[in-house]
């Protein structure tokens, strides 16, 4: 990128650093922000930055959010006793979208890798054990159905049962490998009404 000027190339070197976004489009982005107006510029900027200072974890499932309990755990509707254990805050999204869900959830972010060297102790189990010392009726595992998923999926149960409380995996209408993210709706509800005990 030695034709561009050095302000230009490190723009477009940061935007290609981005998920999913390759050095054509980082271009094109490029070319589009130094176009705009600067107030706009600024807000774009100022909104990543403040985003940052103000997003943290819900201090009940750990979602991001940018106050202490997020908007689900903190609405008075959803039945709290019910926990839904996904890896990370997307998939909480592809659920909210069914609209149907009533309980509230818990998110690892990630799930066990051995290949990747992420034991239990590097996603938030911890703090899911701690909130089943409340009152909890029932623990819905529906972490993706890669074999980390499964693997996460297997130590949750384990870790669960001595409890006493209900555990549950998601049904395998959910194909294998597949992110829960970029799975429809109806079949996200179907392996939600089809769930197993464990
Ligand atoms: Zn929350």
């Amino acid at each position: 990128m030695d034709y561009y000027s050095n302000q230009i190339s490190q723009l477009i070197e940061q935007l290609a650093s981005l998920p999913g976004i390759g050095v054509k489009t980082a271009q094109r982005l490029a070319f589009y922000i130094i176009d705009l107006p600067e107030d706009r510029v600024k807000k774009l900027a100022d909104t990543i930055v403040g985003a940052k200072h103000t997003i943290r974890y819900c201090k009940q499932c750990l979602t991001l959010t940018d106050q202490e309990l997020c908007p689900i755990c903190n609405n008075p509707a959803r039945n709290q006793k019910m926990i839904m254990v996904v890896e990370n805050p997307r998939d909480m999204t592809a659920y909210e979208k069914t609209g149907k869900y009533e309980g509230v959830y818990h998110v690892l972010h990630g799930a066990i890798s051995p290949m990747l060297g992420i034991g239990p102790g590097e996603i938030k189990l911890k703090e899911l054990m701690l909130r089943l010392e409340k009152e909890v009726d029932e623990v819905i595992i529906a972490t993706n159905s890669s074999l980390e998923g499964e693997t996460t999926a297997m130590y949750i149960s384990k870790l669960v049962k001595p409890t006493g409380i209900k555990v549950s995996r998601i049904a395998s209408g959910v194909p294998v490998g597949g992110d829960l993210e970029y799975i429809d709706e109806v079949t996200l509800l179907r392996a939600l009404e089809g769930r197993v005990v464990l």
